[in-house]
């Protein structure tokens, strides 16, 4: 089995938006395929009619495709297992249904719902929870209890009907969880679980998504911690079926939790708290929105990057990695047993450090239309240089407009905090005399101007910080930001002098 080429699945539901938890499964599986030379696989687990929402694949698949996380095989892509969605493999579950009847492994069950909430009540009364199990399946009115002609008649007049998987009496499941280790169940604890219903000819999950791994090969099956207690059935079923030689190996992954760690991160807390959940912007057939990772300004790199890193640890002090680098350094072992705490403020520091090793070219072209918005005209190796000077101090492009917009327009205010501190004594009067310097400075270039002027000041013995934080007062209209002459040669001699002149006649000397 350890030949087996490896093979692994991300079975969501279309439910709604596909939550941050949900994408970091798609991932781990993504990375454990290309890791091992695998396949990864998208399938839709759409059975559950009632929880169905439009739209909702399309997003799935929108999500993945955004995070570069590629579909080897699946509902997008096609492939030799085709269909992948499992609404549209309907015939294929019912001859398996059958087979589990057939085999012993399964009943028909025709009790109604009301029956079984009357049942359930007549339980709590006496101070019992009611389980569908060993104890009541032969009371009840279930191809168990009933005469086989009885079963037919029932089936054939059309009554409702359910068929249930017959848990074994007494026995204890043993389990191996590649996150876990071993695992084991005693079947005195779990019911008989429904695995196909009459009602839209449908199987459930669980009957589904055995089937599903078996027909398509699936090697390791990588997803949720919510889905351990599920993890018995799937083992029975698979010994039912006489697949267990070939079954899949599991990895249930620790849940993503909150910011304080006090329960599993949901939509509200994002809400509350003012960061999103979820991938991409999402409008439900309802009218509710979710915000998304994407429109918030996150690089699809930064929010892989910090998914990644929430259950699993790479084992080296780096933090920053590329999808290729994830990939090669994955491994299911050094996935973590506990949850991982969500945090908002590491997650903007992902985005900060992608943004940094962007290519102040590629920055560029992401700021551009956004100064086109503003009406602002500049070439982009202007725009370009521009980024390179401040993409240090950004955590998204779009703050890029507020770290730049001097070099684009001279300031229309000054700000106060500066001008007490440093417009005063002889600081414009040194401002001036840096404007008459820089007026005859050739070539008007970082380098020359830089020298010119601080010559100037190391000559005189002048307050190095005072003077030139006058300057960049002047210039820029605030006391931060990149190198002062870089800025000056950017935005160049005339407009240089045209703001000092300005500045010296609209800023107050403060009393
Ligand atoms: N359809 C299940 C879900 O929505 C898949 C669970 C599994 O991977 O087995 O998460």
């Amino acid at each position: 089995m350890s030949e087996r080429k490896v093979r692994v699945r991300f079975a969501p539901s279309p439910t709604g938006a596909l939550h941050m938890g949900g994408v970091r499964t798609a991932l781990y599986n993504y990375l454990f395929a290309r890791k091992n030379g695998g396949d990864f696989l998208l399938r839709i687990e759409d059975t559950d009619s009632g929880r169905f929402v439009p739209g909702a694949e399309q997003y799935i698949i929108d999500s993945l495709k955004w995070c570069g996380i590629e579909v080897d095989e699946g509902v997008s892509v096609g492939g030799p297992h085709a269909p992948y969605r499992q609404s549209e493999r309907r015939e294929i579950y019912w001859k398996y249904a059958q087979e589990l009847v057939e085999k012993g492994w399964a009943y028909y069950a025709f009790d109604t719902a009301e029956e079984l909430a009357a049942l359930r009540a007549e339980y709590e009364s006496q101070g019992k929870t009611f389980a569908y199990n060993y104890e009541v399946r032969e009371k009840l009115p279930t191809s168990l209890s009933l005469a086989a002609d009885e079963v037919e008649t029932r089936i054939a007049r059309g009554d409702i009907w359910v068929i249930r998987f017959k848990m074994p009496e007494n026995e204890t499941v043993r389990m191996n969880d590649l996150v876990r280790g071993e695992v084991t169940v005693h079947t005195s604890t779990l019911d008989d679980k429904v695995l196909y219903k009459s009602a839209d000819r449908l199987p459930t999950y669980h009957l589904a998504n055995i089937v599903d791994d078996h027909l398509m090969e699936i090697s390791h099956v990588i997803r949720g911690e919510e889905w351990l207690p599920s993890l018995p059935l799937h083992y029975l079923l698979y010994r039912a079926f006489g697949w267990s030689d070939t079954q899949p190996l599991f990895a249930h992954l620790p849940l993503l939790l909150k910011p304080d760690g006090k329960g599993k991160l949901s939509k509200r807390d994002g809400d509350k708290l003012g960061f999103p959940v979820f991938p991409l912007y999402w409008v439900s057939p309802t009218g509710e929105t979710a915000r998304g990772y994407r429109e918030d300004g996150y690089f699809p790199e930064a929010f892989v990057n910090m998914l990644a890193l929430l259950g699993w640890n790479p084992g080296i002090e780096q933090e920053i990695f590329s999808m290729q680098e994830l990939i090669e350094l994955f491994s299911i072992e050094h996935v973590g047993k506990s949850g991982s705490r969500f945090n908002p403020e590491k997650a903007r520091w992902f985005n900060a450090q992608h943004l940094k090793r962007k290519s102040d070219r590629e920055l560029a072209e992401l700021f551009l239309p956004e100064l086109q918005k503003r009406g602002v005209e500049a070439p982009l190796d202007k725009v370009e240089r521009i980024c390179g000077l401040i993409k240090d101090r950004a955590t998204f492009v779009s703050d890029f407009w507020d770290l730049s917009s001097y070099f684009f327009a001279a300031p229309q205010e000054y700000e106060e905090k500066a001008v007490r501190k440093f417009w005063k004594g002889e600081n414009p009067a040194r401002v001036a005399h840096i404007a008459e310097l820089l007026e005859c400075t050739e070539p008007f270039d970082v380098r020359r101007a830089e020298q010119t002027v601080h010559d100037w000041i190391v000559s005189e013995s002048l307050p190095m910080g005072q003077v030139m934080n006058s300057l960049r007062l002047a210039v820029v209209g605030r006391s931060m930001g990149p190198g002062m002459f870089d800025i000056i040669e950017l935005i160049g001699r005339e407009e240089t002098l045209r703001r000092i002149r300005h500045a010296l006649t609209v800023i107050k000397i403060p009393e």
